[in-house]
Order: C-alpha cells, then sequence, then structure tokens
C-alpha cells in the first residue's frame, strides 16, 4: 500500500505536481533542417551547438540523413541530440530507401519526426502508418516526435479541434503516445511566417493535453507538447512562456544558427520561470480531482 493510498487526504493533485518545480517538464528545442543545407554547414554549426546544449533544456538538431552519421561524430560528448526526419515502421525488410528505429539507435539517434505536414502531403502518410511508425520508434527506444495540426481552411471552419482529436485518434488507440512527444503545427503557420499567436498555440496545447488526460491524467500532465509554425527568434519567448507549451519545433530559422541559438536561449529563460496559472494550480485536466 503506498503512503498516498494510506493518506488519501495528502494524495497529490495534478495542478499540485504541475506547480512543483522538481516535476516540471523540461523544455525542448528541436531544429528541422528539412531537405536543405550541407556538410559544410554541418561543421560550421554543430560545434557552436554543441558548446551551447546544456542537460537542463535539450537542443536537437534534425539534418538531412546523409549528414546524420556526420552530426553524430560532430556532437559526440556534448549535449547536442539529433533527430531523423523520418522513420520506416518496420525494423528491417526489403525496402529500398527506408530506413528503421533499430538502425537510428544504433547510430546513438534520440529522436525521430514522425507524420510531418510535409510527409502527410507530399508521401501521402495517413494517421495508421504514422502510429505504427512512432510504434516502431518506441520499441526501439527512440522518441517519436509526432505532428499534427490543422490546416487553413480547417481553422477558419472551427475544425481545429476535431481535426487534432481525429490525427490523435490512432495514435492514443495504438499506445505509441507513451513515449512519445507530440508537435502541434498547424499547416498554415509552417513556412509562411505567419505564426499562431501565444494564445491559439495554447489553446491547442491545452486540447491535445485535455485529449491524453483521457488516457491517463499523469501521462498527460508529463508528456512533451512542442509548438512548430513559423517560431523565430523573435516570437519564441512568448510561445515558450505558455503553460501547455514545452518547446518547439523550428524549421526554417534552425538553417541560421545565430536565430536558433536565440530561440534556445528563449527556452532556457522559459524554463526557469514557473508560469503564474501553474504557481495558482490554476491548470485542471478531466478526471483530475482537486
Ligand atoms: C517545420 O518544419 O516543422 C516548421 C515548423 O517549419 P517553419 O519553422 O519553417 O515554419
Amino acid at each position: 500500500m503506498s503512503l498516498f493510498s494510506r493518506t488519501p487526504h495528502i494524495q497529490p493533485t495534478l495542478a499540485g505536481r504541475l506547480s512543483n518545480p522538481t516535476s516540471r517538464r523540461r523544455k525542448r528545442v528541436v531544429g528541422n533542417w528539412k531537405m536543405y543545407g550541407n556538410l559544410a554547414l554541418c561543421r560550421q554549426a554543430v560545434p557552436l551547438l554543441a558548446e551551447i546544449a546544456t542537460a537542463d533544456v535539450d537542443l536537437v538538431l534534425c539534418p538531412p540523413a546523409p549528414y546524420l552519421g556526420e552530426v553524430a561524430q560532430l556532437a559526440h560528448g556534448s549535449h547536442l541530440q539529433y533527430c531523423s526526419q523520418n522513420v520506416a515502421e518496420l525494423a528491417d525488410g526489403a525496402r529500398t530507401g527506408e530506413w528503421s528505429a533499430h538502425m537510428l539507435a544504433d547510430l546513438g539517434c534520440h529522436y525521430a519526426i514522425v507524420g510531418h505536414s510535409e510527409r502527410r502531403l507530399h508521401h501521402h502518410e495517413n494517421d495508421v502508418l504514422i502510429a505504427a511508425k512512432a510504434k516502431a520508434c518506441v520499441q526501439a527506444g527512440i522518441t517519436p516526435i509526432v505532428c499534427i495540426g490543422e490546416n487553413w481552411v480547417q481553422r477558419q471552419t472551427g475544425q481545429t479541434e476535431a481535426v487534432l482529436q481525429y490525427q490523435l485518434g490512432t495514435l492514443l488507440e495504438s499506445g505509441a503516445w507513451q513515449g512519445a512527444i507530440i508537435a502541434y503545427e498547424p499547416v498554415w503557420a509552417i513556412g509562411t511566417g505567419i505564426a499562431a499567436t501565444p494564445e491559439e498555440a495554447q489553446a491547442a496545447h491545452r486540447f491535445i493535453r485535455e485529449q491524453i488526460a483521457a488516457h491517463g491524467v499523469a501521462a498527460a500532465a508529463a508528456i512533451t507538447l512542442l509548438y512548430g509554425g513559423s517560431v523565430n527568434a523573435d516570437n519564441a519567448a512568448a510561445l515558450f512562456a505558455m503553460p501547455d507549451i514545452d518547446g518547439g519545433l523550428v524549421g526554417g530559422a534552425s538553417l541560421d544558427t545565430g536565430a536558433f541559438l536565440r530561440i534556445y536561449a528563449a527556452a532556457q529563460a522559459a524554463d526557469t520561470a514557473i508560469h503564474p496559472a501553474v504557481v495558482a494550480g490554476a491548470l485542471q485536466y478531466p478526471g483530475q480531482s482537486r
């Protein structure tokens, strides 16, 4: 019998646990170079990122796959982590042009982006495949960063929550969400220079956390939710100050090492600040008793 079950009056509420600085979610900044960059950029940027990365706030780089090995070597011995932009759903097989989560683990890779909107659009990836990829990652010890988000028409017609719920559905059913990071990336904000406002992003993150809470309140409180979509050095601080935003997935701005490091600095600053709503214990989730 646990201490808490013997003394229910001190059962910790979720809000209470969120307000405890020692159990706060860690911040993360993930840079997605997409299909940009080259070996020279790797050799220029990675040593700088490796020097600045700390153990407290995760700094993660997703170079194009051909450069992952080089980045692994350049980052060796530092706190800089690296991430694949894609992964197969299978452990191995006759799948020319694909690579598995086990291979990424072999390389010391920490994460794989799964279900980026560009892969949904250009490679016709659907939620079933995305959940299978996430599951393969978790099984291989790689953290999947699963991207979800609505397009502009869906937002304009009030379907944002329905889209997020639908995209999350298969992932939640598969169980692969346990061990995943979820990136809320509104498609209309990706590469457009028009980021969601901190309030819009917070509302979506809050909704996502509530959906997850239906599968486990403590896990919902612990899961990392990243915002992606035109994050830059000017808007990062306000986004990262939101209570349910645990960092960012950064595309274009990550190709500029100076801008990317300013975004990282914003995450570090947000990491040391506790949001007033958290301090006040004002955040509640379905199923949570106060
Ligand atoms: C992305 O590639 O996931 C992304 C969010 O891109 P950008 O920051 O350029 O909008």
